[in-house]
């Protein structure tokens, strides 16, 4: 039946009204990217470059990085690839980027906060990018996560820039950032929200916690205040804003989202045929409607029954 129901919706994300929404894959591992190049997508929202650098007592060169970015932007010819830089620390330890000693790991020296550390290792790795994205149709875009401050931003986007690439963006998943967005998009091309750390972080809840499950579930409301109020500020100066995180591969909630301003979802290829599916019965309206239930709802089990229910009721 689910097979029967998702055959023949392929293509383009688009609301029933047409209002697009593109559809992307999440890639972070080598072994993942026949398939993700396989789905039916309109590129990669987020590529994870951390399996480059695991397991080593140092970084790999510029020309060793060259090369797997170029087996992905050859692979996605056409399509647009966002890559993220480097994201050690916290969850993603690394030796020689990240402290051994630091007592509260997700709150440290993480993500971007490590290239201000180790300025060379950005350096080389967007050296890599912009080596392999000069010989590429691909549509090359680059992003960094773990931002809090628009001087982060600023100085990003710039050292992308020197580099001859044209889209610098920053992923909000800190509170912070969420807040400040109009002013991140004044420096920046474009937003990605990464929905995992900011529930983690909104909620002071380590995202590694099963036993913090309903602190982390992305239909909390106060998450989705946040993810409203970034995309207003990314509509307010026309700048992109997607989800790469978990909740992005939530039929119901990828409405919600939509309804709250995202302009684009990736998710793992297997969730994305429902994702779209659902995208095309209903109009941008009723997103909007959608996102309006959610975030008047009391607490996430709330807010996806009311919006479940109303789902079923069409
Ligand atoms: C996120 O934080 O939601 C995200 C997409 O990045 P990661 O899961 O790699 O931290
Ligand atoms: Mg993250």
């Amino acid at each position: 039946r689910r097979r029967e129901r998702l055959a023949g919706i392929h293509g383009l994300g688009r609301t029933s009204d047409g209002h697009p929404v593109a559809l992307l894959v999440n890639l972070g591992a080598a072994h993942e990217l026949a398939g993700a190049a396989a789905a039916d997508a309109e590129g990669v929202g987020l590529f994870r470059t951390e399996f480059l650098y695991l397991d080593r007592a140092e970084a790999p060169g510029q020309d060793e990085q060259a090369a797997a970015y170029r087996a992905v932007f050859d692979a996605f010819a056409g399509r647009r690839v966002v890559v993220r830089t480097l994201d050690a620390g916290a969850d993603k330890p690394l030796p020689f980027a990240t402290a051994a000693d630091e007592e509260n790991p997700a709150l440290g020296i993480r993500g971007l906060r490590t290239a201000a550390r180790d300025p060379q290792l950005l350096e080389t790795q967007l050296a890599a990018i912009a080596e392999a994205a000069a010989g590429s149709t691909a549509d090359v875009w680059v992003m960094a996560p773990m931002v809090s401050l628009p001087r982060e931003a600023a100085e990003f986007a710039q050292r992308v820039r020197a580099h001859g690439l044209r889209q610098a963006g920053v992923m909000i998943e800190v509170p912070a950032a969420a807040l400040r967005a109009d002013r991140l998009a004044e420096v920046c091309d474009f937003f990605s929200l990464g929905t995992n750390d900011l529930a983690q972080y909104t909620f002071a809840a380590d995202r590694t916690l099963g036993a913090l499950a309903e602190l982390l579930d992305p239909w909390q409301p106060a998450l989705l205040e946040l993810i409203a109020t970034a995309c207003h500020s990314a509509a307010d100066r026309g700048r992109p804003i997607g989800v790469c995180g978990e909740a992005a591969s939530d039929p119901a909630l990828a409405l919600v989202l939509v309804g709250l301003g995202v302009t684009s979802l990736s998710a793992a290829p297997g969730a994305l045929p429902e994702v779209r599916a659902a995208l095309r019965a209903h109009t941008l309206a009723e997103c909007w409607e959608l996102a309006e239930l959610a975030l008047f709802a009391d607490d996430a089990a709330g807010a996806a029954s009311a919006v479940r229910a109303r789902i079923g009721e069409r």
